[in-house]
């Protein structure tokens, strides 16, 4: 087996690569930095030996020793062990030692670089590190923070000269000298530099200066900071894109089970958003008798659940043959194509009450209807009232998910809540989630009611009821509010 020193890139999961996600779930034991992405260690092992040498019980970091000797004491036994770094693990992060090490010792490994912060951080500020005719170099730098060190390792005479991009891997503490000697050095006060703070996170800022300004400029800057010196700085003005999307700046908070949550928080997240994932529902399939559909002339089906458990019930697709199928809404649909049913009837209103009405011309003797065991009644009682033999089966059911307390803060600071079902509000009133504020989104009329129910008014219904409409009402209601948050470049 090997050790595997890999780079989890800057902080965005989108920037973890694929190797670094396939390494980690295969691991045995995991030893991590402080700043990997949210998320990299989800899909590990459930049994995986997992430690942060970041950090010791919340304090100060493992020291570097400590880590080298848990790096070979498990290398030695033959287990799979991932040492995951941000960045990359050979751009300031010691992996070199750590390689080093690993061959002085006869252990086999293998390096899996990562994207370096000193490239993603201007990137995500729009800054090219380097750019034909403005800068053809470009320098990775660190060193003390501490101007009182005696002797700092840095040659500034040298690097003031560098014909090129300076990227400094140093906290602003350091700023002040670092500009000072450079100015020293003979570069001139108006260079642009930019200070990119909490690089590729959702709440990554930017401040943009020259050498006389920049220190006075970020002070208040907090780690972990990029500070990047050229006149490269000086693109961001034309060429930043994170702050130019519609809903840079904002939270939103995403109550939907996890299973079905990625899809719209992605696409939110697209969008600009920092999404928090509040999933106070989950969905457990339950252990349901199928009838052969094929002693029925209609199926309805109420919910891309209900169309992914259906198939788990169906053991011939052939048995769908000849059957009307009905979908609720195009999510629904979806789920059914995906299956390779295409849906005869799809409602233009994605709500029981809309399939009802598009129903009303199909000639229906008996009805089969699979749904959440906490399903309304309106289709059936609706069939039923025009005479057709109905029978409801529940494939599933919505349950409870604890939410943790800082989900539960951060949802209840966020600017919009989005609920895409009854059972989501219920589930997160009842989770202690906050249904406060003029900030709660609702996929519909049902779902609306229920937080009346709850004492709540939803500030915004989206309509047409799917998530895209969800989606579509957040970004009216964000433009209409107005610009968000972020520093203008
Ligand atoms: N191996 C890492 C660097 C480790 S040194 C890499 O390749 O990125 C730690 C320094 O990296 C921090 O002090 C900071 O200057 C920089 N850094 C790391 N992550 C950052 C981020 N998300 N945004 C800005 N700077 C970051």
């Amino acid at each position: 087996m090997t050790v595997y020193l890999v780079g989890a890139g800057p902080g965005d999961p989108g920037l973890l690569t694929m190797r670094a996600h396939e390494l980690i779930a295969a691991a045995d034991v995991i030893l991590h930095d402080r700043l990997i992405p949210a998320g990299a260690l989800d899909h590990a092992r459930p049994d995986a030996e997992v430690f942060d040498v970041g950090k010791q019980g919340g304090g100060p970091q493992v020291p570097q020793e400590e880590t080298e000797r848990l790096l070979l004491e498990h290398g030695a036994t033959g287990r799979m062990v991932v040492r995951l770094k941000g960045g990359d693990p050979f751009v300031f992060g010691r992996g070199g030692e750590e390689a080093l090490a690993l061959r002085e010792a006869g252990i086999p490994f293998e390096v899996v670089p990562g994207i370096t912060a000193g490239i993603a951080a201007p990137a995500y500020a729009g800054i090219p590190v380097t750019q034909r005719d403005v800068a053809s170099a470009v320098a990775f730098i660190t060193g003390h923070e501490d101007p009182a060190k005696p002797e700092s390792a840095l040659d500034w005479p040298a690097l003031a000269a560098f014909p090129g991009t300076l990227v400094f891997y140093m906290g602003v503490k350091a700023l002040p000298r670092i500009a000072e000697q450079l100015l020293a050095g003979g570069r001139p006060p108006y260079e642009p530099v930019a200070v990119v703070e909490r690089g590729t996170l959702a709440d990554q800022r930017t401040t943009l200066g020259t050498l006389v300004t920049i220190a006075a400029k970020a002070a208040g800057a907090r780690a972990p900071a990029i500070t990047l010196v050229g006149p490269v700085a000086g693109l961001r003005e034309r060429i930043a894109w994170l702050e130019a999307r519609p809903l840079f700046g904002l939270t939103v908070a995403v109550t939907r089970a996890r299973a079905q949550a990625s899809a719209l928080a992605a696409r939110l997240r697209e969008l600009g958003a920092t999404v928090v994932e509040a999933p106070a529902i989950r969905v457990r399939p339950l252990d349901a008798e199928l009838p052969d559909p094929q002693g029925y002339d209609l199926l309805c089906v109420t919910s891309p659940n209900g169309a992914e458990r259906l198939f788990d019930h169906l053991r011939d697709a052939r048995s769908l043959a000849g059957v009307t199928v009905a979908a609720i809404g195009p999510g629904t649909a979806r789920a059914l194509r995906a299956r390779g049913v295409e849906p005869d009837v799809v409602p233009e209103r994605a709500v029981a009450e809309g399939l009802v009405e598009a129903l009303a011309d199909v000639r229906v003797e008996r009805a089969l209807v699979t749904r959440a065991a906490e399903g309304r009644d309106v289709l059936p009682d609706a069939l039923r009232e025009r005479g057709a033999v109905v029978d409801v089966v529940a494939l599933y059911e919505t349950v409870a998910e604890p939410l943790d307390e800082d989900t539960r803060v951060a949802a209840a600071a966020a600017d919009y809540v989005l609920f895409t079902s009854a059972s989501s509000v219920r589930f997160f009133a009842a989770a202690g989630g906050s249904l406060s504020g003029p900030r709660l989104v609702s996929i519909g009329p049902a779902t609306s009611d229920e937080l009346r129910a709850h004492g709540a008014e939803p500030a915004i219904e989206a309509d047409p009821h799917t998530p895209d409409g969800l989606i579509a009402v957040v970004l009216t209601h964000a433009r209409e509010s107005g610009p968000q948050g972020g520093s203008s470049p």
